[in-house]
């Protein structure tokens, strides 16, 4: 079904990096590409180029990657170059009329750049043709705005967006939820809601579905004090971290180093509807993209990043052969892996961190049988490949 709507169907990824280089945090064994690689888990390799994976490349000279835009081309459609259906996205804009910053890692922050940087991007997305929709991964206003301008912020950052050619998709992160409640956040960013859960699904072309999950649906912050779902995620938190202080992870081992307050986990009810939304999109051929603003793969995440139950999502995930790609944001640093079933898992670095004065752009492609993402200037290609299956 769908056929010819398929072969003709084109979306473009917009890719904006910034010029910053990050600290390593791999095990050097991880900053090779190559296919003797024992584990599917990949880090960034920034130094050297690395020999290319047979299923996936990653940039070596690579620049932090902040806002993009992907077009699909039918499998027909290779050698040709009108894409009809584009997307673009961002990740951690966090926004604030402060000063600039640095994070608990000393990386600095660029609370007011960055959004100069989105105008630039959406002013480039509007150059094109055919651009489709937009999807922003969270975090749109930092958590040292000012309590009393987080509605302007927002609504600010929100503008920017409305100022691109096409809807755009927003959904929750931690740090706007520290400013303004779910509720408001959700009418704000107009999320598709029930019972003020922020999840939803939606399809840009027939033959893909985009799945935006909400993070933060069991959390400690964003309810009502309360409120059933910030019980439940005070426990976990109470059983699973030591630390008075909540959004520590010291004396914490691995992949415990997720129970953090800045985390939150997918519910049950959340769990059982993205079941029901992939059984929907295999038993009518859909590819689905999974999006988050928590990264789900500890492969590429810093496990102080991880969802609480990203194992739970991804064993949902697992039993159907339709999700080609998981991405996310809030690990600013990014990553990529793709994870034991052969699923994609891409981290967004943040937009707040572009330096002033810098940005950059790029696409990615996405084919009916691979992603392929590529970007200006120095931005080296990563090729997805799923096999069109
Ligand atoms: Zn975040």
């Amino acid at each position: 079904m769908h056929s010819a709507a398929i072969v003709e169907a084109k979306a473009c990824f917009m890719v904006l990096k910034s010029f910053i280089e990050y600290p390593l945090e791999c095990n050097p064994a991880d900053q090779q590409f190559g296919s003797s690689q024992s584990s599917t888990h990949k880090r960034y390799a920034y130094p050297d180029p690395p020999p290319l994976d047979p299923i996936s490349t990653y940039p070596t000279d690579h620049r932090p990657l902040q806002f993009f835009s992907f077009r699909a081309i039918g499998s027909s459609s290779y050698r040709r170059a009108e894409p009809n259906c584009w997307t673009v996205s961002t990740s951690d804009v966090q926004y604030a009329d402060i000063p600039d910053g640095r994070s608990f890692l000393g990386v600095p922050r660029h609370y007011r750049h960055s959004i100069l940087v989105l105008q630039r991007a959406v002013k480039n997305w509007n150059s094109h043709q055919k651009l489709k929709f937009c999807v922003n991964f969270g975090d749109i206003v930092d958590g040292f705005c000012p309590k009393e301008e987080s509605l302007t912020a927002v609504k600010g950052v929100v503008k920017e967006f409305d100022n691109f050619n096409g809807p755009s998709y927003h959904m929750l992160g931690n740090h706007c939820l520290y400013n303004l409640p779910r509720k408001t956040l959700i009418e704000l960013l107009r999320i598709p809601s029930l019972n003020g859960h922020a999840y939803y699904d939606f399809s840009p072309i027939p033959e893909f579905r985009f799945v935006v999950l909400d993070g933060y649906d069991i959390s400690a912050i964003g309810w009502p004090q309360d409120h059933p779902n910030s019980f439940e995620a005070m426990k976990v938190l109470q059983t699973k971290n030591p630390n008075a202080e909540k959004n520590s992870p010291m004396g914490m081992e691995g992949l415990e180093r997720r129970y953090l307050m800045f985390n939150g986990a997918v519910g049950k009810e959340q769990l059982e509807w993205l079941d029901g939304v992939l059984r929907d999109s295999s038993m009518h051929g859909q590819k689905v993209i999974v999006c988050c603003h928590l990264p789900l793969d500890p492969g590429a995440s810093s496990p102080e990043a991880l969802m609480w139950n990203y194992d739970e999502v991804m064993d949902v995930i697992h039993r159907y052969k339709c999700v080609k790609a998981c991405l996310a944001g809030h690990d600013h640093k990014g990553g990529y892996s793709v994870d034991s079933h052969g699923v994609h898992h891409r981290v967004l670095e943040a937009a707040l961190e572009c330096p002033p004065g810098t940005d950059a752009y790029g696409h990615i492609d996405v084919y009916h049988d691979r992603l392929s993402l590529s970007g200006r200037d120095k931005a080296q290609p990563l090729v997805i490949r799923h096999g069109g299956t």
